[in-house]
């Protein structure tokens, strides 16, 4: 195999973080900069992806993102004083299409961040198949201390920044963390202001049902998760576990992907043992009442003290007795300080991010299976892609299209991902010898797991279309 002597790799650090953090004497802190840990999982892909070392500086190139956009926002807050935020949007790569990806409101949005979340799209979108680049954008700021007209303000002068650096054809938003259908209708009320006599519905997807919005958007994500846990579980990987129905399942977070998630399974016949939120868990392991949890959280705010449930920290329901965890929150949740701790036999990831490189290890050595978050929680996307194609064409899919064609897109990478994991695992010493021959005295490989498996064929699938369109001009 040619080993590509001056191939992208020289740049990079001999080691991954895992194998530094242990052969290091004093304990290491983790490190959980977003952009690091996709760095980590991407460099983990490139021994797997066939000739991404023949071109030189393929490997750097499809890493880096295309575009980085900061913009200050100041806005005039109800008590009349000038707030003034910053606001992201980073394009990762358009070389399969249009930027897509989520707009969040939140205070640990920053560059980084911003810039790993655009980079998971890109691979998520690869795939999940559907014609679409990598992008996300963020605001920093608490969304719970905002009024919705200040809501409102920040994501219009948002939008208004961004300019045409989003478009139908050039990137398109839609809802994540603390942004909803509302904020989709304002980012298209404000760009079809600024570009009348067009159809500008393709803009953002996620938008309400009365504004060119698709039916079962919101439900996207958790179905998804669903999708992909129930295509799993049928293939017999998980021998005590083969179906949904009758398993344990906690879900941390309670916002659209976890509530809708902890619906979905309990509908499927899975006993929800406990959910979080911000403000702590609330844990019944005997199963708790989906409906009554819910209604408690929209008359409070939180999931905590609802009845029939007993309380305990955010993170406790991670560590809940369970079948299967549904992380639905943020990044960097388990990591290798708890990831000892989980007790689930599958982790099927709404959320994204929220496993660490560290925590992998951990947990494939506890023989605990992870859906990886590009393919567990596509379903967002891949409906957001049938919403963007519905505006294109000015049509109005109905709930059995959406549905059908979900479960489609979610079997089939699922499907990929299981194919590609067997290969890899059948032919690791054909891979190792490959590595090793490319890159002298590196450490063994270790055995890949579904995240890395999910990520080849992303990654793959990246590297075949900037193959086929050659590097401009
Ligand atoms: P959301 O704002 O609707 O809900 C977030 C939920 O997480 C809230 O219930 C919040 O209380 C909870 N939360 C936040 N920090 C927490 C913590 N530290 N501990 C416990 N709970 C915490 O957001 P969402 O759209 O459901 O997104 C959740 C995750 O799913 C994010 O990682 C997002 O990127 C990912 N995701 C969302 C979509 C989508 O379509 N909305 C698609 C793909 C992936």
């Amino acid at each position: 195999m040619a080993a590509g002597a001056d191939g992208p790799w020289k740049e990079r650090p001999d080691r991954s973080t895992i194998e530094k953090l242990n052969e290091s004497e004093e304990p290491m802190a983790e490190d959980l900069n977003p952009h690091s840990i996709a760095r980590t999982q991407y460099d983990n892909t490139l021994p797997y992806v066939d000739s991404l070392v023949g071109w030189k500086g393929m490997a750097e190139w499809l890493f880096a993102p295309e575009k980085i956009v900061t913009v200050t926002l100041p806005v005039v807050m109800d008590d009349g004083l000038v707030h003034t935020f910053q606001g992201y949007r980073v394009i990762h790569n358009t070389g399969r299409g249009p930027g897509k990806g989520g707009i969040r409101f939140h205070p640990s949005v920053a560059e980084d961040e911003v810039k790993a979340l655009a980079t998971w799209m890109t691979w998520k979108c690869a795939l999940a198949g559907i014609p679409f680049g990598g992008a996300k954008g963020g605001i920093t700021c608490d969304p719970s201390k905002l009024s919705l007209d200040e809501k409102r303000h920040l994501t219009r002068r948002f939008i208004a920044a961004l300019g045409d650096n989003i478009g139908p054809h050039t990137d398109v938003p839609a809802p994540d963390m603390y942004t909803d259908a509302q904020t989709m209708g304002w980012i298209y009320d404000t760009y079809s202001m600024m570009h009348h006599g067009t159809n500008s519905l393709p803009v953002v997807t996620g938008k309400p049902l009365d504004l060119g919005g698709i039916v079962g958007r919101s439900t996207a994500t958790a179905r998804g998760v669903y999708f992909c846990t129930e295509r799993f579980l049928a293939s017999g990987r998980l021998p005590k576990m083969t179906t949904i129905a009758g398993a344990r399942v906690a879900i941390q977070g309670f916002g659209n992907a976890g509530r809708h998630a902890a619906t979905i399974f309990r509908d499927a016949g899975a006993v929800i043992v406990g959910v979080s939120d911000t403000s702590g868990s609330a844990l019944a392991p005997k199963g708790l009442d989906v409906a009554k949890v819910g209604a408690h959280k929209d008359s409070t705010g939180r999931v905590v003290g609802a009845p029939g449930t007993t309380s305990g920290s955010p993170l406790k329901v991670l560590e809940a007795e369970c079948d299967i965890l549904i992380p639905a929150a943020m990044e960097n949740q388990i990591t290798m300080e708890n990831a000892d701790r989980i007790k689930a036999a599958l982790i099927s990831e709404a959320a994204n991010g929220p496993t660490t490189p560290g925590a992998d290890v951990i947990l494939a050595d506890r023989g605990i299976t992870v859906m990886p978050d590009i393919l567990a929680n596509a379903g967002g996307v891949v409906v957001s892609y049938f919403e963007w194609v519905q505006n294109l064409q000015n049509e109005e899919w109905d709930e059995k299209r959406v549905d059908d064609s979900l479960r489609k897109h979610i079997y089939r990478s699922t499907d990929a991902v299981m194919a590609r994991y067997d290969e890899m695992v059948a032919n690791l010493p054909m891979y190792q010898a490959r590595w090793q021959e490319m890159r002298p005295g590196a450490p063994a490989l270790r055995h890949p797991d579904y995240r890395i498996a999910a990520a080849v064929v992303a990654v793959g699938r990246a590297k075949a279309t900037a193959e086929a369109r050659g590097v401009w001009p």
